[in-house]
């Protein structure tokens, strides 16, 4: 049976040169060789295979395809030169909202503050803040007891849960722009350090990359009523769409992406904005079987389930 496998990548980076914070990444050189590992073990699916199976042709194309999240700075500096010398092309799911506002997402705020500082004071100076929340009780907040260990990959999730599940969507950057302000030492990456720009956008479509949509401030569409649901996908799209001009954006990946941070109102509105169909970050394999009913569940694998994919983490 034919096997195809959509990888997921986030952060592709040089080391030890890690721009601008050491959150989890994949070398650059582990990329590489983790590319040749699938030119010789898999193969590629060529572009044209992989739209011809999103339009429902029956025959499931073999191999790789790559996916790259977030529209960071590193898919143009890094990952882009590394396609193009081997002749292959990626699907890039971007966030509108950097572009819009010219604001950092508060998912990337938070990966750069857990790449720079220690989780536990990270932790204990935003339990500081949340203690000044009227609307977030410590109730709410659940117990943990994740505040000892320095960088425990305890402590991170318990600092990224407070900051993705409870605190509100609307809520977010203005707590985070109060813990940012607490830790004195702490610089923040700008914009243009950290995505890549709207011409470097357009060079990758010019080069044969694929866009697809990721929100506008990447939140967990689940948490969001229609409204905002809606409002959140269209826009994005639409951002795109105007950008790109020559191929209309249908396709999607949720923000953080398990099987609960979307919905049925959220698969509705996809398909109002005219998605055809949406990744997750659940693992599994592309079949036959997600042409149909599951055109808006597809699975991909994270880069570390194969061979030299193994993130790295480092504080400064
Ligand atoms: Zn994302």
């Amino acid at each position: 049976m034919s096997e195809m496998n959509a990888v997921m990548y986030h952060y592709v980076r040089p080391t030890p040169n890690r721009p601008p914070h050491g959150y989890y990444h994949l070398s650059l050189d582990d990329f590489k060789r983790q590319l040749s590992y699938f030119e010789e073990e898999y193969g590629f699916v060529d572009r044209d295979s992989f739209i011809n199976f999103l339009r429902g042709n029956r025959d499931t194309p073999d191999g790789i395809v790559l996916t790259f999240d977030d529209a960071l700075f590193d898919h143009h500096e890094w990952v882009l030169p590394e396609l193009q010398r081997r002749n292959l092309w990626g699907l890039f799911f971007v966030p509108t909202g950097p572009f819009v506002n010219d604001r950092i997402l508060p998912v990337h705020r938070i990966h750069a503050l857990v790449g720079s500082l220690p989780a536990n004071e990270l932790h204990y100076e935003l339990e500081s803040v949340l203690d000044t929340e009227p609307s977030i009780s410590g109730e709410s907040r659940g117990v943990t007891d994740a505040y000892d260990e320095q960088s425990s990959s305890a402590t991170v999730s318990e600092f990224k849960r407070l900051l993705n599940f409870v605190v509100a969507p609307e809520d977010v950057q203005g707590v985070l722009d109060r813990l940012e302000g607490r830790l004195t030492d702490y610089e923040p990456p700008t914009v243009s350090e950290y995505y890549l720009s709207e011409t470097q956008l357009l060079e990758m479509v010019d080069a044969g990359m694929l866009l697809g949509a990721h929100s506008v401030t990447h939140p967990v569409l689940a948490r969001l009523d229609e409204k905002r649901q809606r409002s959140e996908i269209e826009s994005s799209v639409t951002w795109l769409d105007n950008l790109v001009g020559s191929q209309p954006v249908t396709t999607f990946a949720y923000p953080y992406g398990g099987e609960d941070t979307f919905t049925d109102t959220t698969v509705g509105a996809l398909a109002y904005a005219g998605c055809e169909y949406a990744f997750t970050t659940e693992s599994g394999t592309l079949a036959g079987r997600h042409r149909e009913a599951e055109m808006f569940s597809l699975p991909r694998r994270d880069c570390n389930e194969f061979d030299y994919g193994s993130a790295t983490f480092e504080l400064p």
